[in-house]
Formats: structure tokens, C-alpha cells, sequence
């Protein structure tokens, strides 16, 4: 050993627990092993857990009917306590309270030693910031991403065709194209390894600014404030999917990635759009019931293709979803609840090779497994 590059060992055989495992041997100089088999588990999100935490989060889950893993609040003091769509519905009902207005209670108890709403807001309006910069830095960057798929950077070229012809009627252009290149923009940046939101994941990460700046240039009067609202919305259904469900690719398939960012995005645009909490409902439940069984097969295992673009697909599918949900008076056949489980239990069913291992998919069809690509 000694060279990092010798010391990986790509598996295409994942463990039957979850696909994305890392373990660890180590040996001494003298060779002797004095660390083996430690396995740490990628579950998306960011989140990194240990053997024994991945066995009692599965174990939590196949106490659950239904594919609705344990849901209870792991804190107590929250005055707005829910882990599903229903729930939260609820809560709007008896309270008066829209679901933004939900949210910001519960954190700012949550934040209360450490500034209370106004940290909450401080936060909110960093992260907003944070991807506008990823725009403007996404779509000033010009040249090939890194990994070796020889992919070019679309977002420069995007921008400037559109500055070019914004004005010309017959261009045929329109607030679609500034959502795709929004989209293209921040997630080239995610795959050269620039700085992103994780929202709410890094492979999804272009939706919900996308749709953020679509507000602020295609809606009126948008403000730090609108930017607030959207965000604590979104981030409502992002806790009911992954209290439910999962947001991880290796978990769900991409379902689980773009699906819950279209569907979070929808949300809050919808609030934003001045929908009622059932509207907003409808809207998350549209734009996650379309990206249902949706796989992961990031060719080359790396976050490019399909990633990239679909995020921009994603984006213009929240938007559709927002607009629909708000032209009706929020009833519906499937619930948001009803399309979590749904994504539950079909990633349960998935078979493994589309989970983010880069062995099933586009990924085999263009026959670059994550090994084969040359840096
Ligand atoms: S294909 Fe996989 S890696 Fe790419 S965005 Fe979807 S879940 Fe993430």
C-alpha cells in the first residue's frame, strides 16, 4: 500500500444493506492488520452513518407499515409537531397558520438560545445568497467540468444567447430558458466542486434556486422576505419525504434526489404564487408523483450526466406543478403522503444497479462504470 491510489478498491458488488458502503482496513508498517472491515454507509443528503447506525435506522423502518419509516420528532419542544402531509394540513387548519408560518415557529424554538427567528432568517437569507453567487459564478465559468467525460459547460454559452436575443419577439424565448440555464448554472458548479446549497441534496442542488430565481424575475414584488417564504415552505416537504421516504439517490434512485427537489421547489412556489396550504400540498404531491421511479445512473459515477440537465427538467416540472395545484382548490385523488410512500416503496424495490452505483442505467449504456473514467 502507501499510494492513495492503490489503497481504494472499487467494489461493483455492494453490500446487501446499502450500495453505498465504505470500508476501512488499515496495517502497520510492518503489515500487520490492526483495523478491519470498519463500514460507513453514504445515505445522501450528507449524512454519513456507521454500521450500527444504518442497522438501527433499518430496523427503525421495517417496524413501519407501509414503507413510513418512524417519524416522531426528536425534539419535544417544537410547538408544531408533524411528520406527514396530513399532519401538517392539520395543523394549518386549527391554527390558521400557513405552512411557512408553521416552519418559522418551530425553528425559531429550536433556535431560540442562539437568536430565536432572527437567526432563522439570518440563515435563510445566507442561503438565498449562496445561490445566487452560484449563478453568477455558474454562469460566468466557462470550459470542460473535471472527471473526464470531456463535458462543456453549457451555462456561459446559455447566458449569453440569451442577453443577445431577449429582446427579439421572434426569438421564440422564454422565462423556461432562464430556468433551464439557472439550473445548468449551479449544477456545473456542484460538479467542478464550486460551492452550492445542498438543497436537498448536491445532485439536485440547481432546482430550488432555479425556481428561486425564476420567482424573483418573473414574479412581482419579490423579496428577502418571498425568499423566506419559498424556503420554509420547500423545507417543510423536504422534512416530510425524508422523515417518510428518503432524499437519497442510493437509497431511492433519483426519484428520491431530483423528485424531492421538484417537489419542495413546487411548494414553495406555490406559496409564493399565493396558494393555500392544501394548494401548496397539491403542488409537491404533482411535481413528486412525475418524477416517481426515477433511477440513479450518473454515468462514470460522476454528478453530470443525466444529473445536470435533469435538474433542468426538474425545475420547469416544480413550476408546471405550482401553476396546476394553484388553479385548483387543492382536493386530489393522491395525497403528498400517498406519493411518499409510493417512492418508499418502489426505491425499495429498485433494484440495486440503479441506486447510484453507475451500474445500471445511462451508465451502462454508454458503458462507463465509475472506474472506467479517465481523469
Ligand atoms: S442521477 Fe443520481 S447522482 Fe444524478 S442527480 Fe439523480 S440521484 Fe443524484
Amino acid at each position: 500500500m502507501g499510494r492513495l491510489d492503490y489503497s481504494i478498491a472499487f467494489n461493483n458488488e455492494p453490500v446487501p444493506e446499502h450500495p453505498n458502503c465504505l470500508i476501512f482496513s488499515a496495517w502497520d508498517e510492518q503489515g500487520n492488520e490492526i483495523a478491519s472491515n470498519m463500514e460507513y454507509f453514504s445515505v445522501g443528503g450528507g449524512f454519513v452513518l456507521s454500521r450500527a447506525e444504518l442497522n438501527a435506522k433499518l430496523e427503525e423502518t421495517h417496524e413501519v407499515p407501509a414503507g413510513m419509516a418512524a417519524a416522531q420528532s426528536d425534539d419535544e419542544r417544537i410547538p408544531y409537531d408533524f411528520s406527514t402531509g396530513d399532519q401538517l394540513l392539520e395543523l394549518c387548519k386549527e391554527t390558521g397558520k400557513t405552512i411557512w408560518e408553521i416552519i418559522a415557529a418551530n425553528e425559531a424554538v429550536l433556535h431560540r438560545e442562539d437568536g430565536g427567528i432572527a437567526r432563522v432568517n439570518t440563515h435563510l437569507d445566507l442561503v438565498w445568497d449562496v445561490m445566487r453567487e452560484c449563478v453568477t459564478d455558474g454562469i460566468s465559468t466557462k470550459g470542460i467540468l473535471p472527471g473526464g467525460l470531456q463535458v462543456n459547460r453549457r451555462a456561459p454559452q446559455l447566458y449569453a444567447l440569451l442577453l443577445e436575443q431577449q429582446d427579439d419577439p421572434t426569438s421564440g424565448f422564454s422565462a423556461m430558458e432562464w430556468v433551464n440555464l439557472y439550473a445548468l448554472a449551479v449544477n456545473e458548479q456542484n460538479a467542478a466542486g464550486g460551492r452550492v446549497v445542498t438543497a436537498p441534496t448536491n445532485g439536485a442542488c440547481g432546482i430550488i434556486p432555479a425556481v428561486l430565481h425564476y420567482a424573483r424575475d418573473f414574479l412581482p414584488d419579490f423579496t428577502r422576505e418571498t425568499a423566506r417564504r419559498f424556503l420554509l415552505t420547500a423545507g417543510a416537504v423536504g422534512m416530510i419525504i425524508k422523515q417518510n421516504a428518503s432524499i437519497s439517490g442510493a437509497e431511492v434512485g433519483c426519484q428520491g434526489e431530483v423528485g424531492s427537489a421538484s417537489s419542495m421547489a413546487a411548494a414553495g412556489l406555490a406559496e409564493i404564487l399565493g396558494a393555500t396550504p392544501a394548494q401548496i400540498e397539491n403542488a409537491a404531491e404533482i411535481a413528486l408523483e412525475h418524477n416517481l421511479g426515477l433511477t440513479c445512473d450518473p454515468v462514470g459515477g460522476l454528478v453530470q450526466i443525466p444529473c445536470i440537465e435533469r435538474n433542468a427538467i426538474g425545475a420547469v416540472k416544480s413550476i408546471n406543478s405550482a401553476r396546476l395545484a394553484r388553479m385548483g382548490e387543492g382536493t386530489h385523488h393522491v395525497t403528498l403522503d400517498n406519493a411518499v410512500q409510493t417512492m418508499a416503496e418502489t426505491g425499495r424495490d429498485m433494484h440495486t444497479k440503479y441506486k447510484e452505483t453507475s451500474i445500471g442505467g445511462l451508465a451502462k449504456t454508454l458503458g462507463l462504470s465509475v472506474s472506467q473514467v479517465e481523469c
